[in-house]
């Protein structure tokens, strides 16, 4: 599963204001869609409609070809991971951040819980012995740290659609590289959409969309786009 497609897809958050003017697209089950373009364009409207925050106005959306407005909440959400890019933590450890949420008040399953998503996904990347610190309370995080507890949150879900929502962009460049190579590798076979304004961030899309003004300005490979010029 993961198909995920955007079928003339419009919106407005108020009347007689179009945000979203007829946006398609289709990523196959595993793909990596980037979507890029200017502050304004509409990108995280696309990833609030996916998450139905709000819905459509027009057109529709579907997760393997279900208009995901006939899925439950529960269940669509359940499908769905996204990160943001301004992450609120919880003044706690790394184990409750991650955990919160996702098994219940306990704090011993909770951090059980945050310590196999840390063998198994995202903390493995963080800095030589974080991972003993999973249960360290007051813990001081670089921005770079931040997102990774949040994304492991997000992983941990293990959600077949994951959407990152210019979630590293707020970093320098050098850890945006580094979270995005360790994204790559674990992202393999889940859809995922990469939400960017820097074209640095999605070298490892297998598409791009350009999203201008509410509509897509081009979509297709990077070799594609490239020999447009
Ligand atoms: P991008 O992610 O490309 O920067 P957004 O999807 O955040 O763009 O926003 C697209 C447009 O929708 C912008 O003009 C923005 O001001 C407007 N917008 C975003 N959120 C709301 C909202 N909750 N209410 C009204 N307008 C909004
Ligand atoms: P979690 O599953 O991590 O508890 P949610 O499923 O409630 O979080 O939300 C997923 C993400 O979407 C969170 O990072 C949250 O900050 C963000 N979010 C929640 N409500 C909105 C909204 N109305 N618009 C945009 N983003 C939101």
């Amino acid at each position: 599963g993961g198909a995920l497609a955007f079928e003339n897809v419009q919106f407005g958050y108020e009347a007689n204001r179009p945000i979203l003017k007829g946006v398609s697209f289709e990523i196959p089950p595993g793909g990596r869609l980037a979507v890029v373009g200017p502050s304004g364009a509409g990108k995280s409207t696309i990833a609030r409609l996916i998450y139905r925050f709000y819905d459509v106005t027009g057109g529709r959306i579907t997760i393997d070809g279900q208009d995901i407005r006939q899925i439950t909440q529960s269940s669509l959400r359940s499908q769905i991971g996204i990160v943001p890019q301004d992450t609120v933590l919880f003044n706690d450890t790394i184990g409750y951040n991650i955990g919160y949420g996702r098994e219940g008040a306990d704090q011993p399953a909770i951090e059980e819980a945050a310590r196999g998503a840390a063998i198994h996904s995202f903390i493995n990347s963080l800095p030589e012995g974080y991972e003993a610190k999973v249960g360290e309370r007051g813990l001081k995080l670089s921005g770079g740290e931040k997102q990774r507890v949040a994304i492991a949150r997000t992983l941990l879900k293990n959600p077949p659609i994951l959407i990152l929502d210019e979630a590293t962009s707020a970093l320098d460049s050098r850890t945006e590289a580094e979270i995005q190579s360790t994204l790559d590798r674990i992202s393999v076979r889940r859809t995922t959409i990469i939400i960017a304004h820097r074209l640095s961030t999605i070298v490892d899309a297998d598409r791009i969309l350009v999203l201008e003004a509410g509509q897509v300005a081009e979509q297709g490979t990077h070799f594609e786009l490239l020999a447009k010029g």
